[in-house]
């Protein structure tokens, strides 16, 4: 049990977790065998949902326009009927912020079920394990090619497997950069080779990223690279679902025949066949003891399983437990002060989050102040200050806008325009000039404030401050 993690019943300092045998795996190369079963199968739909769901969602229109769309250049992101600018940034850091407690909330539950069951790295790496399988073979037939010197054979086969990683780092890659550039346009100026040279950069960068963390890096990721792994421990306790292999079952073990009875012969339940070993995909033996390197994927639970089948033992001997259940034999303990707390935390702030979200303003407006020139002075000696004005319909329809000059600043004036029309997430740059008498400002600097308003609804507006700048008096 030298490599065990402690959760934090036992250990407050999780900076004390090491792993000794990050240095083994570290050198040697890992074949996971393929299992199936009942955790396999469920893995497999989550990655293949989400697999999907990244590349389709990228083509998917909504209202004329791609549906997922963070456009850098224009400064506007959207999500499906919401349009989203810079300065409602903080929506998105506030739903960060649910997610890490989300995860919170799932790691105190069931510890890393994210890594094994949703994490990109490991959904990339999980369809490159099953590419290398269908081009090399399983699990001893790759060892066998690994050790074999270079032949035709050898290298059709590695070439195929390269070939196909290549692919689909591509296209992760492609559909990736989609996602900051409208999708459509970026896979017409791709193949016509109008594409600017920023672009095909990125494409090649997120290809090269995607090849090297699923097809060579793997596992390594998730232990030098991943932070998550490395703070899980601190939110573990003994309630906490994990993969663990039942010692007092299981032990002492070793190899018997089918038809002798384990009690008799002096075994637990353990036959010792190593199989729970050999799935696993951080190379690690679950029969150590909760490991760092763990990222409870439950591939050595359905290989177990499988071999308890065979035997005609009960299943379980690996089975997501907790460590009260196993040295206490009590229930699962659901009401917990950090499950339970975390829990609420998640709540609020997701009810705040859509209040949020419903009373946000769809409009927004900016103010650039003539950087060529503070003011003018026109034929009749007014003094007049240029700005654009920068106005973004924030709305799912077009909209008719009126602009006017707040507060009770009456000796400034604005030269007035015409009300003006925005399609839904439409951002407008307007000119607008103010002028005043010189003589009936007070100070050379005078703060101003813009006002938009819809003209169909009086409560969508939105105001800027600026300064009105004039000679000295
Ligand atoms: S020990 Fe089991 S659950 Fe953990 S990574 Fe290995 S196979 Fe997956
Ligand atoms: S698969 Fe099960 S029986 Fe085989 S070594 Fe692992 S724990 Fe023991």
């Amino acid at each position: 049990m030298s490599n065990k993690i402690p959760t934090q019943d036992q250990s407050p300092n999780p900076v004390q977790i090491h792993s000794p045998k990050l240095m083994h795996i570290d050198k040697a190369k890992i074949f996971p065998r393929s299992i199936r079963g009942f955790y396999q199968n469920i893995r497999h739909v989550f990655m293949a949902f989400i697999l999907f769901v990244y590349v389709a969602l990228a083509w998917v229109k909504w209202d004329g326009r791609q549906a997922v769309l963070f456009d850098l250049e224009h400064r506007q992101f959207f999500i499906f009927g919401w349009t989203f600018a810079p300065q409602d940034f903080f929506f998105l850091s506030w739903l960060l912020i649910i997610a890490a407690f989300t995860l919170f909330v799932v790691t105190v539950f069931a510890g890393r079920v994210f890594c094994g069951y949703v994490c990109p790295q490991t959904t990339w790496t999980t369809l490159y394990l099953w590419i290398e399988k269908i081009t090399e073979g399983e699990r001893n037939a790759r060892i066998k090619l690994d050790k074999a010197p270079m032949s035709v054979n050898k290298f059709i086969r590695r070439a195929t497997k390269h070939f196909l990683w290549l692919l689909i780092a591509f296209a992760t890659g492609f559909v990736f950069v989609g996602y900051f550039t409208p999708v459509r346009s970026l896979a017409e100026d791709f193949v016509t080779g109008n594409l600017g040279g920023w672009g095909y950069v990125f494409i090649l960068l997120f290809t090269v990223l995607t090849y090297l963390n699923a097809g060579w890096m793997r596992e390594k990721v998730c232990f030098y690279m991943c932070p998550y792994g490395r703070f899980q421990s601190v939110m573990f306790d003994k309630d906490t679902l994990i993969v663990s292999y039942d010692t007092e079952r299981g032990e002492s073990r070793g190899a018997r025949k089918k038809t002798v009875d384990p009690k008799e012969a002096g075994l637990g339940d353990c036959i010792d066949c190593q199989l729970c070993v050999q799935v696993c995909p951080t190379g690690i033996d679950i029969r150590d003891g909760l490991q760092l390197e763990c990222i409870q994927c439950a591939a050595c639970i359905d290989a177990c399983d499988s071999i308890m089948d065979q035997m005609g033992y009960q299943r379980g001997l690996v089975r997501y437990t907790t460590e009260n259940i196993l040295e206490k034999k009590s229930g699962y303990h659901w009401l917990r002060p950090r499950l339970i707390g975390y829990s609420a935390v998640v709540l609020v702030m997701m009810v705040m989050f859509v209040y949020s979200l419903a009373a946000r303003v769809p409009l927004s407006i900016d103010a650039i102040r003539d950087r060529n020139q503070l003011y003018r002075e026109n034929s009749e000696g007014l003094i007049e200050n240029v700005y654009t004005l920068k106005v973004m319909n924030k709305s799912q329809q077009t909209q008719q806008y009126h602009l006017t000059l707040a507060g009770d600043n009456t000796n400034i004036q604005l030269i007035p325009i015409d009300d003006f029309n925005l399609d839904a997430g439409e951002v407008s740059n307007l000119p607008v000039t103010l002028q005043a008498d010189p003589a009936d400002l007070a100070q050379s600097n005078t703060k101003i404030t813009f006002k938009v308003e819809a003209v169909a609804d009086k409560n969508v507006t939105a105001q800027v401050e600026s300064r009105f700048l004039s000679p000295s008096n």
